[in-house]
């Protein structure tokens, strides 16, 4: 079976029985973020932009500041290297739409291909996700016009469609085979039918912003050299808050902070392809010193760089970074007006 359904009250035993931690959206769609759910609390009964919290689940794989190893010097001059731990609690994140669903496939594509960066791949072999499918959207929300829809399953490792006081379950990865398990035996099981028809109850209408993703890549390439990146960033301010609330965002610094003479410790922390010092070359030329030059990369590196390495837009529409802009900042205007609307 690949699909079952179940009363939503199993769902929460099923998962108290596993012992781990499980992290909910809180903030019902304001400022907030992904929180632990207390012992005996209630699991989210639906999604939407409405319980949709103002920080992305990422943080919780890729903090905003991790220690990666530590150092002291010895008198002759040895280094002695202490690795970090890169562990955390077992964790699933229960009841994520589907934009912050799908952001961990933007994160594991750009954290753990090719070259693991170890701090990530440490905690996300750790996290299961249950997404959730979204009854409600919002005026920021474009999910459908990156690759994705309120339904989408994509970054889950079980998904479920909620219906009245019972979910439809439905197994994507093996990742959380341990909780499926628990929850298959006994359960009903839903057919490809039954699961089809469920899933078509979740057609919020996300018509805010329409752009066509097939032709975006070739569309934005040829707008490299366009006047209109200038009118486009004219009012940032450069606070990076766009990067920071985006689940999809992963830019890094790496800073070595001296605790003595002779030790201390290597940091990686979040920062943002939106500070004017982010691309500062020792030699003090910047490739990237204006604020036109610094958006269009944020907006290319989303729509079409990412794209024609991964296959996928590493944006999921989730719109946080045009609610949260202080200066009104929207960056699927920008692309449907530099890739063409529908
Ligand atoms: S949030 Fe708005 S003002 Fe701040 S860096 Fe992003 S686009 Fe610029
Ligand atoms: S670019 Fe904006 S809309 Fe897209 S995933 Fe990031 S925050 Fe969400």
């Amino acid at each position: 079976m690949s699909a079952i359904r179940v009363p939503a009250s199993r769902m929460e035993k099923a998962l108290a029985e596993t012992g781990w931690r499980v992290m909910v959206p809180s903030g019902a769609g304001r400022k907030g973020g992904y929180v632990e759910l207390r012992a005996g609390g209630r699991l989210p009964r639906e999604c939407g932009d409405h319980t949709k919290p103002s920080t992305p689940p990422k943080g919780l794989v890729f903090p905003n500041n991790e220690e990666l190893l530590s150092y002291v010097l010895g008198v002759k001059g040895e280094i002695e290297v202490g690795p970090a731990s890169h562990t955390m609690a077992r964790t699933v994140l229960y009841g994520t739409p589907p934009c912050d669903t799908a952001s961990f496939r933007a994160l594991d594509s750009a954290l753990l291909k090719d070259m693991a960066e170890p701090g990530y791949a440490g905690k996300r072999g750790l996290l299961g996700v249950i997404g959730m499918a979204c009854s409600r959207a919002g005026r920021w929300c474009f999910c459908t016009s990156v690759g994705l829809s309120p339904r989408s399953n994509i970054g889950a490792d079980l998904m479920v469609y909620p219906d009245g006081d019972d979910l439809l379950v439905e197994r994507v990865s093996d990742r959380l085979d341990g909780l499926w398990k628990r929850l298959e035996a006994g359960a009903a099981g839903a057919d490809e039918k039954a699961l089809r028809a469920v899933e078509g109850k979740f057609v919020p209408r996300v018509l805010n912003f329409v752009f066509e993703a097939e032709k975006l890549a070739d569309a934005l390439e040829k707008a490299f050299g366009s006047p209109y990146w200038k009118e486009f960033s004219e009012r940032c301010v450069s606070c990076g808050i766009c990067t920071f609330l985006c689940p999809t965002c992963h830019c890094f610094d790496i800073t070595d902070v001296a605790k003595d003479e002779l030790s201390g410790k290597r940091l990686r922390t979040w920062d943002t392809c939106q500070f004017p010092e982010f691309t500062g070359e020792t030699s003090a030329h910047n490739p990237r010193k204006e604020r036109w030059a610094r958006q269009r990369q944020r907006v290319l590196h989303k729509f079409l760089y990412h794209p024609r390495n991964h296959g996928h837009m590493m944006c999921t529409g989730c719109g946080r970074c045009i609610r949260y802009c202080p200066v009104d900042i929207n960056i699927a205007e920008g692309v449907m007006r530099l890739g063409g609307s529908k």
